[in-house]
């Protein structure tokens, strides 16, 4: 005889679990569920077989750009390029600078290079030839070597002049989760490529006192391209490079900066840093120089929150 309390009834499975008394579907619940899985299995079949969903991965494309020399577009490009790849994105830095400070930055001594993205932009060579690796694993560069220095006057007579780097990047836009334009201090064809090339624009501002000045050139220049050439290119947002939180000026510059970018201004902020400014000399982003550093934080918060805005990319 079961003993009261556990005896089994129709309806609970005897096992163990009969204690739980976990309910069973009826009969005819069963028997259409079945029913109906071979049906679709039948659909599926008669269509020739299973299909899947496949997601293409498009890179986020981000200029670096300033007309102003020495705010930190470098420095930030391959910071944040360094620590994207260590959250498991795959990057690729373009050297679109004559000055070659992101490629040696990186340890690579562009004089060792026979090509860059001088050929790139001349369409001699394509992008998957002239990529390297970096010593930052998932972090890929296309240097930049001298002659990039002609570039300017050599596009001039080019078709597509302005749209030379948007081309090339075609062709390795789906190996990429992000790809950051490193633009030198200039607006020049080299920077209009640049931004004709990418989906957002990244501000580096310095945190002195003549920050602001030429930034509304800036946001004319991209107001122009959106116009003519790039209608979906966006700011991603100003970030603030080489603060001095003791520093009066610095704390104006961030107030004036909010004024200027209503809700664009990145929450990290890059302080004065000088493990920042000796890394490049040995040829190491800050992650592998000194990544107690809080130049490294910054830099490691900023990649952050670019990576949470993903979402809306
Ligand atoms: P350019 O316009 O010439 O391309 P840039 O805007 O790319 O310059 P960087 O080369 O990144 O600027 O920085 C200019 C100098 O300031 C470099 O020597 C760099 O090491 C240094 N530097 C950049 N950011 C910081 C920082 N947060 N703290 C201290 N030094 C910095
Ligand atoms: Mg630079």
């Amino acid at each position: 005889m079961p003993r009261e309390g556990i005896e089994p009834s129709w309806g609970y499975p005897r096992t163990i679990l009969s204690r739980v008394r976990l309910p069973v579907p009826p009969p005819r619940l069963i028997v259409t569920l079945v029913t109906a899985y071979f049906n679709h299995l039948e659909t599926v079949l008669s269509k020739g077989g299973p299909s899947c969903t496949v997601y293409v991965v498009m890179a986020c494309i981000i200029a670096v750009v300033n007309q102003k020399g020495g705010v930190g577009k470098t420095t930030t490009a391959i910071n944040l390029g360094s620590y994207l790849a260590s959250n498991g994105k795959f990057v690729l830095l373009v050297d679109l600078d004559p000055q070659s400070n992101a490629t040696s930055g990186l340890g690579i001594d562009s004089r060792d290079l026979e090509v860059g993205t001088y050929e790139i932009l001349l369409g001699e060579k394509s992008l998957r030839d002239v990529i390297i690796p970096t010593q930052v694993e998932g972090l890929k560069l296309a240097p930049s070597t001298q002659a990039l220095a002609g570039a300017a006057v050599d596009l001039v007579d080019m078709d597509r002049r302005e749209h030379r780097l948007s081309d090339a990047l075609l062709e390795v836009r789906n190996d990429f989760d992000y790809i950051i334009i490193d633009c030198p201090p200039s607006l020049g064809l080299l920077t209009i490529n640049g931004l004709v090339a990418v989906d957002k624009v990244l501000i580096p501002v310095q945190a002195e006192y003549y920050a602001l000045e030429g930034l509304s050139q800036l946001l004319r220049t991209i107001g122009m391209v959106r116009q003519a050439l790039k209608p979906e290119l966006e700011i991603l947002g100003a970030v603030l490079t080489m603060y001095d939180g003791r520093n009066r000026l610095s704390t104006d510059v961030m107030a004036e900066l909010h004024r200027f970018f209503p809700d664009r201004v990145f929450k990290s902020v890059i302080p004065r840093n000088v493990r920042l400014a000796e890394a490049p000399s040995f040829g190491r982003p800050i992650m592998e120089y000194d990544p107690w550093s809080k130049g490294a934080k910054a830099y490691e918060r900023l990649a952050k929150e670019i990576l949470d805005l993903e979402h809306s990319f």
